[in-house]
C-alpha cells in the first residue's frame, strides 16, 4: 500500500533554529496485510510539540528521549482510527492514540502500544487527547499540584509564562481552579494576551514583546508573587524570580528559550537570580509529566470534566495536511501558535 510520510530531512544544529526544510514529506510503502497482533490505522491527529526540538539533534541531552535519524520517518502523539485489527482488543473503528505515532498517512502497529479512545469524553473533540485531555493537560494538572503547593484560601498570585501556549492556558485556569485568586499571563503578542484576559479568565497579561515586563508585573502582582508556572526560562524567569515572596514556588516545566542553545537541561540560573531564588527559598524541583504514570487516568478523567462543564476553556491552532507539519513545528517554536498545536491528516 502507497503511503505518505515525514522524514528528519536535517538537523538544524544544536545552537540553530529549526525551519520547515528540516522535514521533507515522501511517498513510500507499508505491507499489504497485518500480522496477528497489529492493526492498520489510519492518522488523524498528529502533535507538535517544543521537545521535538531536542530530537532534532544527534543526543537529545535526556535519557528519555530518542534523537529521530535522518531519513527516517519522526513520530510523536497521534490519534488515529483502526481500519484493520488482528488484535483481540481493538476493533475496525476504534479510535487509538500513542506517544510514538509516526508522522504518516497510514500505519501497521502493535495493537498492543495503543491506547482506546472515548471520544464522548471530549464531546467528540479527538484531537484533544493530544491537549487538553492527554500530555499537555496532564503536565499542566500535574505541574500545578505536584510542584505548585496551591491552597484554596491562601489568596496566592500565580504568574505563567508562555501562557498562551498548550500548557500555559490551561495551567493558568488549573491555577485558578485549585484555589490561586490571582493568575497573570505572560505571552507574545496583544491577541494571545487578550484571549487570556476574556476567554481563559486570567485576571491580567503582559505582551513581553512590548514595554517593560519587570515594571508591569509589580503593578499587576502588588503582593508578589507565589507561583511561577515557567514554561520559557531566560530573562522573562529572571524577571518573575525577581519579584518571587518568601517560600514560594516555581513550577519548572520547561524552557523553550533555551532550546535552541547547547545547554543543559535546566539551565542554571544567573549567580543574581539564584542569590534571590536561595535567600527567598523559593523551590525550583524539576518537573517530568512522566514521572507521575501513576496519576495519569484519574487526571485525565478531572481534566475531562472541566472540559464538559465548561470550566476549563481550550484553544488549538490546527494546521491542515502532514505536508505542512515542518512548517507547523516552525511555527509553534516561534509563537505563531494559540493553544495546543495539532496537524489535521485526514483532509
Ligand atoms: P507551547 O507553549 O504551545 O508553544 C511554545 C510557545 O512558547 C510559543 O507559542 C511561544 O509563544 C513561546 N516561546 C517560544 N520561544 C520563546 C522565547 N524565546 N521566549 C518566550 N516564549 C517563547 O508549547 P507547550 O507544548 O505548551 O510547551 C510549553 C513548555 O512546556 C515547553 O517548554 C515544553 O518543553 C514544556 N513541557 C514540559 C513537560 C514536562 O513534563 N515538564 C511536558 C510537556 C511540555 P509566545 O508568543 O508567547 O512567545
Amino acid at each position: 500500500m502507497i503511503i505518505q510520510r515525514v522524514v528528519l530531512n536535517s538537523r538544524p544544529g544544536k545552537n540553530g533554529v529549526p525551519v520547515a526544510e528540516n522535514f521533507r514529506l515522501e511517498q513510500s510503502t507499508i505491507a499489504d496485510t497485518i500480522q496477528a497482533g497489529q492493526v492498520r490505522v489510519k492518522t488523524l491527529y498528529l502533535s507538535v510539540d517544543p521537545y521535538m526540538r531536542c530530537r532534532m539533534n544527534e543526543d537529545t541531552g535526556s535519557d528519555y528521549l530518542q534523537p529521530w535519524q535522518l531519513s527516517e520517518v519522526a513520530d510523536g502523539g497521534g490519534v488515529g482510527v483502526v481500519e484493520e485489527s488482528k488484535h483481540d482488543n481493538l476493533a475496525e473503528g476504534d479510535f487509538v492514540t500513542s506517544f510514538t505515532w509516526p508522522w504518516q498517512t497510514v500505519a501497521i502497529l502493535d495493537g498492543s502500544l495503543l491506547q482506546k479512545l472515548v471520544p464522548q469524553l471530549v464531546n467528540g473533540r479527538l484531537s484533544y487527547f493530544l491537549g487538553a485531555a492527554g500530555i499537555t493537560g496532564l503536565t499542566a494538572l500535574l505541574g500545578v499540584r505536584e510542584k505548585g503547593h496551591v491552597a484554596v484560601g491562601a489568596n496566592q498570585t500565580m504568574v505563567v509564562s508562555g501562557a498562551a501556549g498548550a500548557c500555559g492556558s490551561l495551567a493558568g485556569q488549573i491555577g485558578r481552579l485549585e484555589g490561586c485568586s490571582r493568575v497573570v499571563g505572560i505571552a507574545g503578542t496583544d491577541e494571545k494576551c487578550s484571549i487570556l484576559i476574556q476567554e481563559m479568565g486570567f485576571d491580567a497579561a503582559i505582551n513581553y514583546k512590548k514595554g517593560n515586563v519587570a515594571e508591569q508585573l509589580r503593578k499587576l502582582c502588588p503582593g508578589g508573587v507565589d507561583v511561577y508556572f515557567d514554561n520559557v526560562g531566560g530573562d522573562i524567569s529572571d524577571t518573575v524570580i525577581s519579584q518571587m515572596n518568601q517560600n514560594s514556588h516555581i513550577i519548572l516545566c520547561g524552557q523553550i528559550s533555551q532550546y535552541n542553545k547547547d545547554v543543559p537541561y535546566p539551565p542554571p540560573l544567573p549567580p543574581d537570580t539564584e542569590k534571590i531564588q536561595k535567600e527567598r527559598n523559593i523551590t525550583r524541583e524539576r518537573f517530568l509529566v512522566l514521572n507521575y504514570m501513576d496519576k495519569h487516568e484519574a487526571s485525565i478523567l478531572q481534566l475531562c470534566q472541566w472540559i464538559q462543564e465548561g470550566k476549563l476553556k481550550v484553544r488549538e491552532t490546527i494546521v491542515e495536511g502532514l505536508a505542512n507539519i515542518g512548517a507547523a513545528f516552525q511555527s509553534m517554536m516561534s509563537g505563531g501558535n494559540i493553544g495546543k498545536q495539532i496537524v489535521s491528516v485526514s483532509k
